[in-house]
């Protein structure tokens, strides 16, 4: 078994959304398989389609903290830089070659672009995203790949690649399957919409006190008086909250809304009572990482990220013909 995941590094830190889709699942797995591989990484390549402004560095060093700092054991999971290994785009373009132009077409976010008249701003690398993604899976062998439910096509798009592939130029590569927790699906931002750095509707793993308050205050709610009765289904306030509820908390605060008599200030502040809980001691030891720490580790992982890439692109390269 081998677990694989990473996040983008489009902002300086990751969001709720990021945490309860992927690294959480992630982290959950990892202790719940204590014999698999695990490996985790930062997809500063994929981030380079919307961060351009030099950021980049930075961004990929907090958010390599906040792994850690979230519980992820460094000697336990196998944490690398997406950028320092060739092997991603050299898989890329192999992949790239062998897909069909109405494949990607198909792939939510072109198509999301498309229904915003937005399909000839996005940039080439935001339209080969899943090839791209495709080879940072596949160049590892991984077997299961934790993501949010958004990334479901794209691991759909691997398998088929992957298949496409193996009946090309024979067994090359393994299948993988996402893991999805049905129970967590998408998680809302402040807005309603998808929780997303491009949206600006996050909840970040560093946001704390007035800052975060504030954030929470802007969710918009219903008109509805104190004592009225509420579907916590319709409020976005609960859709958040119910993410950090043991099942007994969670039935509680359900019987608050449907009985009637919870404001909405009330639900806001034990959303950021839990908010808080979950986010403090995180942060605590986020602030106790050293930049140099990071890159001492990643120094360290470089050679052996590489040399699985390397083998596996170099089985590649034999069975297209590339090397002579
Ligand atoms: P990204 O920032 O797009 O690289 O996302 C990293 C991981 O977080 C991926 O597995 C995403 O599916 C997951 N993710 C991002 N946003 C959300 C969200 N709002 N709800 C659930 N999962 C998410």
């Amino acid at each position: 078994m081998r677990i694989l995941t990473g996040c983008q590094v489009t902002s300086d830190q990751f969001h709720l959304g990021n945490y309860f889709g992927a690294v959480k699942p992630f982290h959950d797995m990892c202790l719940a398989h204590p014999e698999a591989e695990k490996f985790l990484f930062v997809a500063n390549m994929h981030s380079l389609n919307k961060v351009q402004d030099g950021s980049l560095r930075r961004n990929a060093l907090n958010t390599l903290k906040l792994y850690l700092a979230c519980g992820i054991d460094p000697d336990d999971v196998f944490i690398y830089n997406q950028a320092d290994i060739p092997a991603h785009a050299q898989l890329e373009r192999v992949l790239g070659c062998i897909t069909h132009m109405w494949f990607m077409e198909r792939m939510h976010a072109y198509k999301a672009a498309i229904d915003q008249g937005k399909a000839s701003d996005i940039g080439v690398g935001t339209f080969t995203y899943p090839i791209l993604m495709a080879a940072d899976i596949l160049l590892y062998d991984a077997t299961h790949v934790p993501t949010g439910q958004d990334q479901k096509q794209h691991v759909e798009y691997t398998r088929d690649i992957a298949g496409k592939f193996n009946n090309m130029f024979g067994e090359t590569f393994i299948l993988p399957e996402s893991i999805i927790s049905e129970s967590v699906g998408t998680i809302p931002g402040i807005d309603g919409r998808k929780m997303s750095k491009s949206y600006n509707n996050y909840i970040g793993m560093l946001d704390e006190g007035k800052d975060l308050m504030k954030k929470i205050k802007k969710i918009p709610t219903s008109l509805e008086p104190i004592e009225a009765p509420k579907d916590p289904d319709t409020c976005n306030v609960y859709a958040i909250t119910r993410l950090f509820l043991t099942p007994d908390e969670d039935r509680e605060l359900r019987a608050k809304y449907t009985d009637g008599g919870l404001s909405f200030k009330r639900a806001k502040d034990y959303l950021y009572e839990k908010v808080t809980a979950l986010l403090t001691p995180i942060q605590e030891k986020y602030h106790t990482i050293s930049d140099e720490q990071i890159v001492d580790m990643l120094a360290q992982n470089k050679n052996k990220a590489n040399a699985i890439a390397q083998a596996k692109i170099n089985d590649v390269y034999q069975k297209i013909g590339f090397t002579i």
